[in-house]
C-alpha cells in the first residue's frame, strides 16, 4: 500500500501553492488506494505558531481534503530525533560547529541547495560541543555507504550526491533536530513509501537518502511535483501578494471548487505550474 503525505510548517498562512501540494499528497494516495497523511513541522521553536496549526487544518477541510490518521507533530517526536542524532556520533559521523552565519558566508566558496556551503571550518578540530550545532561530515558517510541512488518517478532515477549540501547541520544548537534529519526519521516512522512534495526540496532527497542508508532506514520513491510560480518564475509566495487560503475560506470562497479547479489546471492569471529544478 503507498502512503503519501502533506508536510506543512506552522509558520504562516498556507497559499495556494500549498493547496496544490496538499491536494498531489492526498490524490495520488486515493487514486492508488493508498493513505495518506498530515505531519506538522513545528520542530522551529522561533517561527513556528500554534494558532498556525489550527488555520492550516481548516484550510485543508475546506479544500476537501481528509487524512487517514491523526496529524503527526514533530515537537513530539524529539526523543526520537535526538536518539539518531546519538548513533549517527556513535559512528563517528557528526562534529560540533559552533561558527556563525556571518563566519560561514565569509568562508565559503560555492553556492548549495540551502546557500552558502559551509566548507568544512569544524572537521577534525576540537571544538566544545556544549552549546554547539552537529554537521555531518559527508565524505565520511559517503564512504561508509558507497554509491547510493533514489527514484523520483517523475524524473526516474539518480545517483545520489548528497555533498552538494557540504556538511550540512543535522542536530541544531536549539534543537535535538533539524528538518533535514526529522523529515528523514518521520517518513520512515510513518511507512511513507511515497514522498510527495515540490520541486524546490528536489535537491534535499539527495541528503535524505544518504541519512537513511546510515541509520537503516526505508527507502520510499519521491514525487516531486511542480511548482506554482509568478511569471517571473519564482515559487509563488504570500510576502508578493497571493491571497492565503485563509483569507479566501474567510472571505466565503468555495473550497472544494477551488480544489476541482487546481485539480484541472486552472490557475489564476500569470501563474503556471513549473517543473523547473529549483
Ligand atoms: N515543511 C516543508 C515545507 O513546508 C516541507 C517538507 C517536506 O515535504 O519534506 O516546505
Amino acid at each position: 500500500m503507498i502512503v503519501t503525505r502533506f508536510a506543512p510548517s506552522p509558520n504562516g498562512p498556507l497559499h495556494l501553492g500549498h493547496a496544490y501540494a496538499a491536494i498531489v499528497a492526498h490524490d495520488l494516495a486515493r487514486a492508488r488506494g493508498g493513505e495518506a497523511l498530515l505531519r506538522i513541522e513545528d520542530i522551529d521553536g522561533g517561527r513556528s505558531r500554534p494558532e498556525w496549526i489550527a488555520e492550516h487544518v481548516a484550510d485543508l477541510a475546506w479544500l476537501g481534503l481528509e487524512w487517514d490518521r491523526a496529524p503527526v507533530r514533530q515537537s513530539q517526536r524529539l526523543e526520537s530525533y535526538r536518539a539518531a542524532g546519538e548513533s549517527l556520533k556513535r559512528l563517528g559521523l557528526l562534529y560540533p560547529c559552533r561558527c556563525t552565519r556571518a563566519e560561514i558566508t565569509a568562508a565559503a566558496t560555492r553556492t548549495g541547495p540551502d546557500g552558502p556551503v559551509y566548507p568544512g571550518t569544524c572537521r577534525g578540530r576540537s571544538v566544545d560541543p556544549e552549546g554547539a550545532a552537529w554537521r555531518l561530515d559527508v565524505a565520511a558517510a559517503l564512504a561508509r555507504t558507497g554509491p547510493l541512488e533514489w527514484t523520483d518517478e517523475r524524473a526516474g532515477t539518480q545517483r545520489a550526491d548528497p555533498a552538494r549540501f557540504g556538511d550540512v547541520v543535522l542536530l541544531r544548537k536549539d534543537l535535538p533536530a533539524s528538518y533535514h534529519l526529522a523529515a528523514t526519521l518521520d517518513d520512515a516512522t510513518d511507512g511513507v513509501t511515497l514522498v510527495t512534495r515540490g520541486m524546490d526540496l528536489f535537491a534535499a532527497s539527495h541528503l535524505h537518502r544518504l541519512l537513511q542508508a546510515l541509520l537503516g532506514l526505508p527507502v520510499p520513491v519521491w514525487h516531486h511535483h511542480p511548482l506554482l510560480v509568478e511569471p517571473d518564475g519564482r515559487k509563488l509566495a504570500k510576502r508578493r501578494g497571493s491571497p492565503s487560503l485563509a483569507d479566501r475560506r474567510r472571505a466565503g470562497e468555495d473550497g472544494i471548487a477551488l480544489a476541482g479547479a487546481l485539480r484541472d489546471g486552472v490557475l489564476p492569471a500569470g501563474i503556471s505550474l513549473s517543473s523547473r529544478l529549483h
